[in-house]
């Protein structure tokens, strides 16, 4: 039996693990005792990594050599490797000769490795001189990018997970944490059992179980955060609560915001949130420690701020309080968002999104253009925006993509508003889905598929929530003919370098790599003097000294655990910026016609579409399948029993499923878990239209800035299903 050390694949914890083989399966995993992320600790979906790998139910979905499909609708054949990245080369540079570099889109995932991420946002916005590449990060993270650079102005998260153990409150806002960051929320509950008097405050739409343990609850109606932060920022001003020498000496634009939140009083806050006054005022007087001087203030947040219309402002409404009340750059203070994927981190320090650039740097920039185009040695990056996830596949629905390349995501069942996602993929001439699974809803849209290798058999890197990279090792080979991402990236990029020379810019190839390692090398160099710097780390270091935080440049020993400790920012004046925000509802409010308002969550046991915790019948001993929860008074006023099956209908689309009583949800509101797609959730209603799905619900309307959906939102209704 082998030992290797690697990380955990789902959530942005990225707990460390020691994974067993025998050198053709892996036999067993555990947690890896000297990860500072987990200590040894796993939860349920880690825990049980092993079962999922390796078994046979698993493998018998696993795609394992390449296969085309000569046309839609029909079984794909195999094909031979060299044919596939012959095939996917031809198409993707006549589409390119064809139609310009913009009818192409690449589709990316925080489930790869920051390798992976590097070489195909290379492959886009150097090569083939498109800046269609995004991710399904898109769908998790980009309000926080946004939210960060707005007022701090890096996309850095400032805090690390010591700073559970420091924080005298907590405001958990927007994230089940005990399910979707299990291990983190152990060492949380593990802060308080030793600092009692640690307070909790949590805000949801839903009483969650993070919500139970909370000393102050706040049940917020959908949306209404940038009201909240107001009316609470309202009553520090009110109180003498806020930091004015803080404000004064590592700030500016202070005077706007206080404008902006002068008609927020606490009544008017709380009648607008849905909740007690009082409350409002208490969480206000908490947050600003002003019973404590000297206390410590640290913000937990994830979806419910991110997955919104004004997902950026209300992370920057949030880091607006902690500016306030100078609770940032000490421990245990700072807004902290919690990532959702294991390296949605790594593919923001790649500039793996549309509107990104290497190393923290942005598109719009001409500078910073300028600079990844010399150190890519291409002629330049192209300015024209890229397009982002949502509008990447509406542009396909229009006619305008006419190539999409999906890498290790499955947006036929994870974007919302399935119908138009669903006629991307059909209008769209060519699509490339390079996968680990063969069964995801995406992979039977595939004209070309690619058997890409996956956890426990690939060589990288990934960056968790607090900035920690670690390093992710094979223990078995990968099965059949699956290649590891970068390499399936790089392989086709050489042959389209022969088909597109005039990218190259004299050079004989962009993609000069022999292994994942070199990758990481020429993406290092990109972070030299940048506020992400990694030059002074190495793989050997990682080796052996363990994961390490960034910024780590050259000449230090190791990383930094928290940033802004010195009041400095990394802004044109070196002041944080004030967010002067005007509260917006929700896109599509609840109406007479859709009178319940939808929100969508993570369940405990379950990952994202559920292609590898779906193979385990222990991880449905916890919820077994999907329902509706509606509350009480709901489920009575409109006379359902409790199991029935109902439909469940927004403007685009419907499913089909039981309704469950639950008090977790308020009056008006509905929830269903994200994880199902159309093979449970499917089949056609009354008028022969298609069900897709719980994103066949979900609304595609995104936040300007971040252009992150709101998945957390939509307007439906919910009536008795009329089953033949
Ligand atoms: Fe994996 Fe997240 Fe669980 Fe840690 S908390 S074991 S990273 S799923």
């Amino acid at each position: 039996m082998t030992e290797t050390r690697s990380t955990c694949p789902y959530c942005g914890v990225g707990c460390g693990v020691i994974i067993e083989s025998d050198g053709s399966q892996i036999t067993g995993v555990r947690g890896d005792p000297d990860h500072p992320a987990n200590f040894g600790r796993l939860c349920t979906k880690g825990s049980t990594l092993h079962l999922t790998a390796s078994a046979p139910v698993t493998m018998a979905t696993r795609l394992l050599q390449p296969m085309q499909r000569l046309a839609r609708g029909t079984a794909a054949q195999p094909m031979a490797w060299d044919a596939a990245v012959a095939l996917a080369a031809a198409r993707i540079a006549d589409t390119v000769r064809t139609h310009g570099p913009d009818s192409v889109g690449i589709y990316l995932s925080g489930q790869m490795l920051t390798e992976d991420y590097y070489v195909f946002n290379k492959l886009g916005k150097g090569l083939l001189g498109t800046n269609n590449v995004d991710t399904n990060s898109r769908l998790c993270m980009s309000s926080a990018v946004a939210g960060y650079k707005r007022t701090l102005g890096a996309d850095a998260p400032p805090c690390s997970y010591e700073d559970l153990a420091h924080a005298d409150t907590v405001f958990i806002t927007g994230s089940n944490a005990a399910w979707a960051h299990p291990i983190l929320f152990r060492r949380l509950e593990d802060a308080k059992r030793a600092k009692p008097d640690q307070r909790w405050i949590v805000v949801d739409v839903r009483r969650t179980e993070t919500a139970d343990c909370a000393d102050l609850f706040l049940q917020i109606q959908p949306g209404t955060d940038v009201a909240l932060v107001h009316g609470m920022l309202h009553v520090m001003l009110w109180e003498g609560l806020t930091d004015a020498r803080y404000i004064a000496a590592h700030t500016s634009g202070f005077e706007a915001l206080r404008d902006a939140v002068r008609a927020w009083t606490p009544k008017e806050a709380a009648r607008v949130c849905g909740i007690r006054e009082e409350d409002l005022i208490q969480a206000a007087r908490w947050f600003a420690q002003n019973d404590r001087a000297g206390g410590a203030t640290l913000s937990l947040y994830c979806q419910g701020l991110n997955q919104s219309s004004a997902g950026t402002d209300k992370n920057a409404a949030l880091i607006n309080l902690h500016l306030a009340t100078g609770q940032i750059g000490k421990a245990g203070a700072g807004p902290f968002s919690l990532t959702g994927q294991p390296n949605a981190m790594g593919g923001r320090e790649v500039g793996g999104l549309a509107n990104l650039l290497s190393a923290h740097r942005d598109l719009a920039n001409p500078a910073h253009r300028a600079e990844v185009a010399a150190l890519w040695g291409v002629a330049d990056v192209p300015a024209t925006p890229g397009k982002s996830a949502v509008e990447m596949f509406q542009a396909a629905a229009d006619g305008a993509i006419k190539a999409l390349w999906i890498v290790c995501t499955n947006p036929a069942q994870s974007l919302p508003d399935q119908a138009m996602v669903r006629r991307a993929l059909e209008r769209c001439e060519f699509v490339i889905v390079q996968e680990a699974f063969s069964t995801t809803a995406t992979a039977a849209y595939a004209d070309l598929l690619l058997p890409a290798s996956t956890w426990g058999e690939k060589t990288g890197s990934v960056t968790n929530s607090e900035r920690r990279i670690s390093l992710v090792r094979p223990a078995v080979p990968a099965p059949g003919e699956s290649r590891a991402d970068w390499q399936i990236g790089v392989d086709i990029a050489r042959r389209i370098e022969a088909l597109l020379p005039e990218r190259l810019n004299g050079q004989s190839t962009l993609f000069p790599y022999a292994d994942a390692e070199s990758v990481w090398l020429e993406h290092r160099e990109s972070t030299r003097g940048r506020d992400l710097d990694i030059t002074g780390l190495s793989w050997p270091m990682l080796d052996a000294a363990g994961p390490q935080q960034w910024p780590l440049p050259e000449g230090q020993a190791q990383g930094k655990a928290r940033l802004y400790e010195d009041g400095i920012f990394p802004t044109a004046d070196g002041r944080a910026q004030f967010s002067a925000m005007t509260y917006r509802a929700v896109a599509e409010p609840r109406d007479a016609r859709y009178p319940f308002a939808l929100t969508t969550g993570r369940l405990r046991d379950q990952w994202h579409g559920m292609s590898r915790t779906g193979t385990l019948g222990r991880l449905f001993g916890h919820i077994a399948e999907p329902v509706v929860e509606l509350h009480p008074t709901d489920i009575a006023r409109r006379g359902f029993k409790d199991g029935e099956l109902v439909e469940v209908r927004s403007r685009r689309g419907s499913i089909v499923l039981a309704v469950q009583a639950s008090t977790t949800v308020a009056p008006t509101q509905a929830s269903i878990p994200m994880h199902w797609g159309e093979e449970v959730l499917g089949g056609v209603d009354a008028q022969g239209e298609p069900r897709l799905g719980i994103n066949g619900l979900t609304i595609p309307a995104f936040c300007p800035s971040s252009k992150q959906p709101e998945l957390k939102h939509s307007a439906v209704r919910i009536e008795p299903a009329a089953l033949p």
